[in-house]
């Protein structure tokens, strides 16, 4: 069963090498023509990890390419581009094909979902690390483990192991959406504080009363969804990944400081959306979102 992975980014490019090296076949599906040119003119993939680089010459074609019928399909790119890169492939998706979602935050997955009915959409929630250096050139930086669940309930599916083997490491949960939902919470409560002070996650803890009430209103956000235990942990969470990453600059951070897009419409902006369809208050993540829309739009950034 071939793997088609929609999205040859940090991400996209870390799961393809390591399915094809495992024997996997992978084909990758690239946004156009003068992309897939871009990607032939390279020769393939490279993959830098603990120092070394090896290239990967996998099979490629243009996302409008009518080609074979997708069963099983990697969506690999941000959240912001999700619910159009999928439409883009709808029409060669068999009845029952499954496809695994890699976006952070929330509100992508859905979209998606709902865009393509006839397929089971699988959510992820990761923790590795990588980013590109270069074209088609990915780099490993942080080992983690990845978590893959059904919003809609049903079974794993059988071939979960097989990405296990390929060096994937990898979960089934039961419940995907409270995982997203923890690592949304975490990323509203550090990550614009980071942009808006233009700091490093450690020098959050000179803000610690900021940081305590937003982490008050996104444990009420928690709980009004029904995720009690995240809500009560969150706090200690999120002094414990300050600490933990003192010396990172947090993604949204490095996204700024690069004049690239950010995902806030799914992350703080998805949190902000929910607080007022459950009829909360919410004040403090509120002024939060506006003042980082304000400093998006002074940089020339998408607010959303
Ligand atoms: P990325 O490096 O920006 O890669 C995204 C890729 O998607 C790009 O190669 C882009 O193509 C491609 N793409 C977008 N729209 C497309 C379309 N319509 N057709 C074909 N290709 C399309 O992003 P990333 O860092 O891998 O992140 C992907 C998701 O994973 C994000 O939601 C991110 O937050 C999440 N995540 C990332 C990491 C990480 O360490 N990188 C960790 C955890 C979670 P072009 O190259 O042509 O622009």
């Amino acid at each position: 069963m071939t793997w088609y992975i929609l999205g040859a980014g940090s991400l996209g490019c870390l799961w393809a090498t390591r399915l094809a090296r495992a024997g996997q076949p992978v084909q990758l599906l690239l946004r156009d023509r003068q992309r897939l040119n871009a990607y032939r003119e390279r020769g393939g993939i490279t993959l830098s990890e603990d120092g070394r680089d090896s290239l990967y010459p996998l099979v490629a074609e243009t996302v409008g390419h009518a080609g074979a019928p997708i069963q099983r399909l990697l969506l690999a790119c941000k959240a912001y581009d999700a619910e159009e890169a999928a439409a883009s492939v709808a029409a060669r998706l068999l009845p029952g094909a499954e496809i695994i979602l890699l976006q952070n935050g929330l509100g992508s997955q859905q979209a998606v979902a709902a865009h393509l009915p006839r397929a089971r959409c699988l959510y992820a929630s990761s923790t590795e690390g990588a980013f590109r250096d270069g074209d088609f050139r990915v780099v490993f930086a942080g080992r983690g483990h990845t978590w893959i669940g059904d919003e809609r309930q049903g079974p794993a599916p059988a071939w979960l192991a097989t990405l296990n083997d390929a060096g994937i490491p990898l979960d089934w949960s039961d419940d995907i959406l409270e995982r997203l939902w923890r690592k949304l919470g975490l990323n509203c409560a550090i990550n614009p504080l980071t942009v808006l002070y233009q700091c490093r996650n450690g020098e959050l803890a000179g803000h610690a009363e900021e940081v305590a009430g937003l982490c008050d209103e996104l444990g009420q956000l928690l709980h009004a969804r029904g995720h009690t235990d995240a809500a009560r942990e969150l706090q200690s969470e999120v002094e414990r990944v300050i600490a933990a990453t003192a010396k990172n600059y947090s993604s949204m951070y490095q996204d700024v400081a690069h004049g690239r897009r950010t995902e806030i419409a799914y992350l703080l902006g998805h949190a902000c959306a929910e607080g007022r369809r459950l009829g909360l208050g919410l004040p403090r993540l509120n002024a939060l979102h506006e003042r980082l829309r304000g400093l998006l739009r002074q940089r020339g950034l998408p607010e959303a």
